[in-house]
């Protein structure tokens, strides 16, 4: 919320300013006060919808307590606003706004603490606490980057520094096991061919000296835990040393990933230093794709893919290890893989299960596994220094392009690359575009800047980028997600920049709901990204906020998915491998049973479950679908509704996200026309989207059609691949492929088969009110429903921006809801 609300202000002066170069920063004083108006009349609209929407209505006690729960804050917010006239302090993390009550204690307990009265002394200066921690901590060490008399040498580059910005150093973290690092001489190598350079290089590895008394403890153990720094070497070595100890003539070798552009990134590393295709061999599978054959032995995928083979092979009798990867992340997989593994393992004494981590918590890993041996890979790192900002940055982005060129212009090429750390696509492409922006013209005043974007989504061919190494006098620099933490090892990595944000699922058990949303990371995340800049010499991280910000706010752990997301799939999942007693399910960190039952009640309402709590037959034909139960169940009631073609092709589209259109900066008008055909009608985004599926059919799947009408042809070709495995799911549950392309209304109930949880009611005030949970929502500008507003509609999901916006919606006919899901919504009378 808050970083969405930066991001409002950053573009609406990007809007008045023409040039990104001279973007106005708004100071953070003035956002927040605006930000808390804003909330305060929200939360003032919202109790008002509310009496409107229950006029006559009986509430039910949870509804009461939330409407008690809001007029509290708005009590607070109020109270707040008006004593606050002139104070600016610095909150981070924001815990109020992470909606979706990820700790709802702790957001109470920071709620409560900011609406404390400020002592005398914070009343004259707010930052004095800061301050003082700050000064005591640092010292005098203080070290501005870009110094000013940097100036005076390079006139050239004043107007790169118009706000610059200055940098305390306030620590540095240790190097480990420098001295180790034997890297061949560069002449060395060249002699050799890509093969035996790519064999040399393994044994540079800090896990290669390591490789006979990793064997021998992996033979010694059933169950072994394998903590080694990042970059050791543990995902591409390990498989590979196992594969050569024979391991894969008993079965194959797998490895999970919680991130599937790294199971891809590191399959085909491991073919090339294998010498084999990929996909023979050496192979990957991640959702919708499946890149192996009969030929694979050493299979890397995502832990998501793992958890799926269980559905067909609940003992994994295929496989002779499974190593399961950077288990620190504690993704919802993996952390259901680490039941699941356990439990096999038992019966299966043959199976190796190697548990790995990049960080220290091992003893919890051991501890779960039944004390299970730790086997340490000593890591390398050199020091690395790390530097916080003075003050807060009000503007994040903005802020990582300035440090970034800062770096590029006053450091010698060839001295060392740049990671610098971005929450998702969107503001990678921003930066991109604002670097660009801001180098274009200088010509050779400075060294070339070679941008390597990454991240979930980007086109295969593109990923490979990010390693191919950096040309003599120029410079790379690397927009990454959170990939690069721990899951990616770029090597030349000099300096990072670290904004302290992620984006991170957030889920309210109370009322289901489930946003996206950008967190700041935690203490231990901060240190993985400051790693990544010593891994071949000393080290710079830059921080952009600050030491107090670091000590004081960061919570020191990530929380683990499982307790903050939706379980309904997961459910869904387990119950159809007939574990149904989920409150007694071995979890390493148990969800909150609110949560487990959360996802009960969905998925009865959904029929995938009956009343005690037993898969249906609907709810086993969804399991099939490797979707979220409502999807699955769109999908499933499309059978009866006789327009299982279409929806097939609806799911496709909606599960490649929203990357189908695109608008190019200088044919704005041209592409909102293009895409405002599709919506002729006001038929709703589902409906679109089904016509750009089916138009791009009848010309026969062109190219040159998604140029003329700006679709994204990658996302078409990907959509495309989605609907033909869907089809043949379809097979599977025995639902015949019908068409039915002109009754709107059969595709539509379809669609609120599996979405009526979802639906929202126009109120007075031209916002709405979802219609279970009471909220106010706001349809997404990109929607072709946004200007018509009809009175009831359906929404694919909710995403947090600058306020909560439902993305892809239809309307509704409200008795549907009756007709469909009369176990849910009953008529008042
Ligand atoms: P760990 O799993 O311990 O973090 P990895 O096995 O991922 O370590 O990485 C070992 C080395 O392999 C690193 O130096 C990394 O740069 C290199 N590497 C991994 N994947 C690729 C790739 N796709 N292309 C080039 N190098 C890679
Ligand atoms: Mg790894």
């Amino acid at each position: 919320t808050k970083k969405g609300e930066e991001e409002a202000i950053r573009r609406s002066n990007a809007l008045e300013n023409d040039g990104i170069g001279t973007l106005r920063k708004v100071s953070r004083q003035e956002y927040l006060k605006k930000r808390e108006q804003k909330k305060l009349e929200e939360l003032r609209d919202d109790i008002e919808d509310e009496q409107y929407l229950f006029e006559g209505v009986k509430l039910t006690e949870a509804e009461k307590r939330d409407q008690r729960y809001k007029k509290e804050i708005y009590e607070l917010v109020k109270k707040r606003t008006e004593e606050s006239e002139d104070t600016n302090e610095y909150r981070i993390p924001d815990a109020y706004d992470m909606e979706g009550g990820v700790n709802q204690e702790k957001r109470f307990a920071v709620a409560m603490q900011r609406y404390r009265d400020p002592t005398a002394e914070e009343k004259m200066n707010p930052f004095a606490e800061q301050e003082a921690w700050e000064e005591h901590q640092i010292g005098k060490a203080t070290l501005k980057f870009g110094s000013k008399n940097r100036k005076e040498k390079h006139d050239d580059f004043d107007f790169v520094f118009e706000d610059q910005i200055e940098f305390i150093q306030a620590a540095v973290m240790d190097g480990v096991n420098v001295e180790q690092n034997s890297i061949e001489s560069v002449e060395e190598s060249a002699a050799k061919s890509a093969f035996e350079k790519l064999q040399s290089d393994r044994k540079t590895l800090p896990i290669y000296p390591y490789r006979e008394e990793l064997l021998q403890a992996v033979h010694d153990h059933q169950v072994l835990v394998i903590v080694g720094e990042t970059g050791s070497g543990k995902t591409t070595q390990i498989p590979q040393y196992l594969h050569e100890a024979g391991y894969s003539q008993r079965g194959k070798i797998g490895c999970t990933q919680p991130r599937r552009v790294a199971a891809m990134s590191v399959a085909a590393r491991v073919s090339q230093e294998m010498g084999v295709k990929l996909g023979h061999e050496v192979g990957y599978s991640i959702r919708f794709e499946d890149c192996t054959s009969e030929k694979t032995i050493v299979k890397y995928m995502t832990d998501g893919m793992l958890l799926r083979e269980f559905l067909g092979e609940p003992d994994l009798a295929s496989y002779s290890v499974v190593m399961v990867d950077e288990a620190h992340e504690r993704t919802l997989s993996t952390d259901i893989l680490f039941g699941l593994v356990k439990d096999i393992a038992r019966f299966r004494p043959d199976l190796k299960l190697l548990i790995s981590s990049a960080t220290l918590d091992a003893e919890k890993f051991s501890d779960y596994f039944d004390s299970a041996p730790i086997f340490k890979i000593p890591g390398r790192r050199f020091p690395v220094d790390i530097h916080y900002t003075k003050a807060p940055e009000a503007d994040y982005l903005d802020a990582a392009v300035v440090t970034a060129l800062q770096i590029h212009v006053t450091q010698p090429p060839g001295d060392g690359d740049i990671l610098v750390f971005l929450t998702g696509q969107e503001e990678i492409e921003m930066a991109e575009e604002i670097l660009k922006h801001r180098t274009r013209g200088l010509g050779t005043k400075i060294a070339e800047l070679i941008i390597c974007p990454i991240y979930a989504n980007l086109p295969t061919e593109l990923q490979a980028k990010i390693f191919e190494p950096t040309p003599e006098g120029a410079r790379k620099v690397v927009l990454a997600t959170n990939i690069a933490e721990t899951s990616l090892t770029i090597d030349g990595i000099k300096y990072v920049i670290d904004p302290g944000f992620c984006k991170m699922k957030s889920y309210n058990p109370r009322t289901g709901m489930e946003s996206l949303l950008v967190t700041p990371i935690s203490k231990a995340s901060a240190n993985q990204r400051a790693g990544r800049s010593g891994r071949t010499g000393p080290g710079k991280c830059f921080r952009l906020y600050t030491a107090y910000n670091y000590y004081n706010d960061l919570d020191d752990n990530t929380i683990p998915e499982i307790q903050r997301t939706n379980l309904a799939n997961v459910v869904l999942s387990l119950k159809s491998l007939g574990i149904n007693d989920l409150l007694n399910f071995d979890f390493m960190d148990p969800p909150p049973s609110e949560a487990l039952l959360k996802a009960l009640e969905l998925l009865y309402a959904l029929s995938a479950v009956n009343k005690h709590g037993e898969l249906t037959k609907a709810g086993r034909r969804m399991a099939e679908f490797p979707l979220d139960p409502m999807l699955s169940k769109m999908i499933v009631a499309s059978d009866k509704y006789q327009c299982s073609d279409e929806i097939i092709s609806i799911a496709a589209m909606l599960s490649i996200g929203n990357s189908i259109f695109y608008r190019p900066k200088d044919k704005q008008v041209h592409a909102d026309n293009a895409r405002l055909n599709f919506h002729m009608g006001n038929v709703g985004d589902h409906i679109a989207l089904l016509k750009v599926y089916s138009s791009w059919k009848e010309t026969n799947f062109s190219t040159q059609w998604c140029y003329e009408n700006y679709i994204q042809v990658r996302s078409m070709k990907r959509a495309r691949d989605i609907r033909d495995q869907l089809e043949g799911l379809l097979e599977r549950v025995e639902i015949e492929l019908t068409p039915n392309p002109n009754d709107m209304d059969s595709i539509k109930k379809a669609i609120t088969s599996g979405f009526f949880p979802h639906s929202a009611r126009l109120q007075k005030n031209g916002s709405y009110r979802t219609v279970k949970h009471p909220q106010t929502v706001q349809i997404h500008p990109s929607s072709g429903l946004a200007q018509v507003r009809p009175r009831w509609v359906i929404y694919h999901e909710l995403v947090l921006t600058t306020k909560e916006y439902m993305r892809q919606v239809t309307e509704l006919k409200p008795e549907w809801l009756v007709e469909i899901a009369p176990h849910y919504y009953q008529l008042k009378d």
